[in-house]
């Protein structure tokens, strides 16, 4: 249960045409049913589902009957057999977020009793059907996708062998769906894995059995390399004794070529010290969880080329672990990133940064059509979302848009900072071109955002994701684990949209 990649997840998703009453038959075979109920149910305006007088008896009992509040459980018998039935009432303008919250409940309660085939219905939806029957699919995979334990005893969570969506009028293209789970999944699978088990020499092997499987090109920048191509932003981090650390390119190059170059940039810090800045006890907390956006840039490569994503992609992966010990870096030493930037070191946890100056450099001189970049970077993202949305960041305000509709279309929300440049007079340096970072910490998150900006030119258009949300206590939207995978279904929802994309690379619309 603890292998570097995850166990796939074998489920089947079938999609049954036809009216209420084959759904009806088809929901009463089930072993468990998922019934999203429209906000007429108050009214005693009931659907015409199976159980809907026992249903509509646990409404009454409800002592305030609110949509959105309601969540009614029964355990009917159909032949002797038991059903689950789990029905929620959701708003007519429930955000996506919303919609998938309420999932996630449901599908918890669904798995409780380990069905085999698990039914969802969204009888009376209408037009938004689509989008319930979508977010109960996405939730009960994401519940049944096994997390890594090396426990003994580990029991991986039940997982149906069959999804029926129920009372469709037509198919539904579930491909980005079923893609984003896997590579979400792939994203917290890493994430949770412990720092001595995803090393980084661990790391690069299993990207390197990820591109065997689908056909990614691998280049890996070891030491030796980096020195040569002058990543001293990225050496200075690992100099303390990283073993196998590197930035590890992979380049996805598919026969259909309609949308030109993109890159993804991930920050892969297996373990966080802080380095000789060490991190007190509490902050060193979850630290090996620090190479999440590394994590998503795989799990979006993934999923971007399951989804035959018509286009060149290079994945830029900054591989390392910030330590302590003789040789490691220390403030005020001032190195020389790939650009030739120097650069005064100010503190050594701010090493996501050192390690994204050198992948973004190096990212940038293969003139991709646009960057997005992924990191657990700061503190300061944090304290200014909470663990709820992540930060964006451009270097074209033009973006903000739709960047921010991704979020509220993926249910994986977003929110864009400035990036004025009278900021950087905040990294100003006597003694370089720029300072890492400041000590007092006040809007690092952009200080952070404005340093990466360097490594960037003007001309590329460059999104920074600050994933703020990449671990959110008891789940998120969705997903169920403390670790989200956070990024992978918002960046499908940005380059699956052909106006967002657009306006992404800088295509003609
Ligand atoms: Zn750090």
């Amino acid at each position: 249960m603890a292998a570097p990649l995850p166990p796939e997840t074998k489920i089947q998703v079938v999609q049954a045409l036809g009216g209420t009453s084959e759904a009806a038959a088809a929901a009463r075979r089930a072993d468990a049913v998922m019934l999203w109920l429209a906000p007429a149910v108050l009214e005693g305006r009931w659907p015409r589902v199976p159980w809907r007088r026992a249903l509509a008896a646990r409404l009454a009992r409800e002592p305030r009957p609110r949509c959105g509040g309601v969540l009614l459980e029964l355990d009917a018998e159909e032949d002797g057999r038991p059903v689950r039935v789990v029905a929620a009432c959701v708003e007519e303008d429930a955000s996506a977020f919303a919609r998938l919250e309420r999932a996630r409940e449901l599908a918890a309660r669904i798995l409780a009793v380990r069905p085999r085939e698990v039914a969802v219905w969204a009888p009376g939806a209408g037009a938004r059907a689509p989008a319930l029957l979508e977010a109960g699919v996405a939730a009960l995979l994401a519940a049944a996708q096994p997390m890594p334990s090396l426990a003994r005893e580990a029991q991986p969570p039940p997982a149906p062998r069959r999804v029926r969506l129920l009372g469709l009028g037509r198919r539904l293209d579930l491909s980005a769906t079923l893609a984003g789970a896997r590579g979400n999944h792939l994203a917290r699978w890493l994430a949770a894995l412990p720092p001595n088990v995803l090393t980084p020499d661990a790391y690069v092997r299993a990207a390197r059995r990820l591109a065997r499987r689908h056909g990614w090109r691998t280049r890996f920048l070891d030491r030796r390399a980096l020195e040569r191509t002058g990543a001293g932003a990225f050496l200075a981090v690992t100099r303390a004794g990283s073993r196998g650390a590197g930035i590890l390119h992979l380049a996805y190059r598919p026969r259909r070529r309609e949308h030109p170059p993109l890159a993804l940039v991930g920050k892969g810090v297996c373990f966080d010290t802080g380095g000789v800045n060490l991190k007190p006890a509490r902050h060193m907390q979850g630290m090996h969880a620090d190479m999440q956006g590394s994590a998503v840039v795989l799990g979006t490569l993934a999923a971007l080329t399951e989804l035959r994503w018509p286009g060149p992609v290079d994945a830029w992966l900054a591989i390392a672990e910030n330590l302590v010990g003789p040789e490691a870096y220390r403030p005020h030493e001032v190195v020389r990133a790939a650009d030739g930037t120097a650069i005064e070191v100010v503190h050594t946890d701010a090493e996501g940064r050192m390690l994204l100056a050198d992948a973004l450099a190096l990212a940038a001189r293969a003139r991709p059509a646009a960057i997005l970049d992924y990191a657990t970077l700061t503190g300061a993202c944090i304290y200014a979302l909470g663990p709820r949305m992540s930060g964006v960041f451009s270097n074209r305000e033009a973006l903000h848009a739709p960047l921010v509709e991704a979020g509220r279309e993926s249910g994986e929300r977003v929110w864009p900072f400035p990036t004025e440049p009278d900021y950087d007079e905040a990294l100003r340096s006597e003694v370089a071109d720029v300072r890492q970072c400041t000590l007092e910490g006040e809007a690092d998150h952009i200080l952070a955002a404005r340093f990466l900006s360097r490594f960037v030119p003007k001309e590329i258009p460059w999104v920074h994701v600050d994933l703020a949300a990449a671990e959110h206590k008891g789940g998120l939207a969705h997903v169920p684990t403390r670790f989200t995978g956070f990024g992978v279904r918002w960046t499908l929802a940005l380059l699956g949209d052909p106006a967002r994309r657009a306006r992404l690379l800088e295509t003609a619309e």
